[in-house]
């Protein structure tokens, strides 16, 4: 998997007024101010530290994943990814960005791998 090198959505406040809804908590009003991810004053920083602290351990989890040969390891890992992966995919419904790859990629990606790895320890299993 080699999404080692992927993008953080940038939050910068490139604020737009106007009839406005907010993509996560929904809030809609003549007045209210959201950015260019379409996330209100109050939502940007609650989003921005999830995804940040997602991302921090979606990066590591792979990490981890590319270099372990340790089946148990990697599946631990693999899981963390997919978990984390998750979080971030409800904002991927709402209409948010938050990572690229989009996290459903990811999801698609810990799936694929999850398969593998439950190969691997059957044609282990019947070695030993
Ligand atoms: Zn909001």
């Amino acid at each position: 998997m080699n999404y080692l090198q992927y993008n953080i959505f940038y939050w910068h406040h490139s604020e737009r007024t106007g009839l406005a809804r907010c993509r996560n908590c929904s809030q809609f009003s003549f007045f209210l101010k959201v950015n260019h991810n379409g996330l209100c004053d109050k939502c940007v920083p609650i989003i921005e530290n999830i995804v940040l602290s997602c991302a921090r351990i979606m990066k590591e989890s792979l990490n981890f994943l590319n270099k372990s040969e340790d089946l148990q390891t990697r599946l631990t890992y693999c899981n963390l990814l997919f978990k984390n992966a998750l979080r971030l995919e409800e904002y991927e419904k709402k209409g948010i960005q938050t990572i690229k790859p989009h996290p459903s990629i990811f999801i698609e990606e810990c799936q694929k791998i999850k398969k593998e790895l439950h190969h691997v320890s059957l044609k282990e299993e019947r070695i030993s």
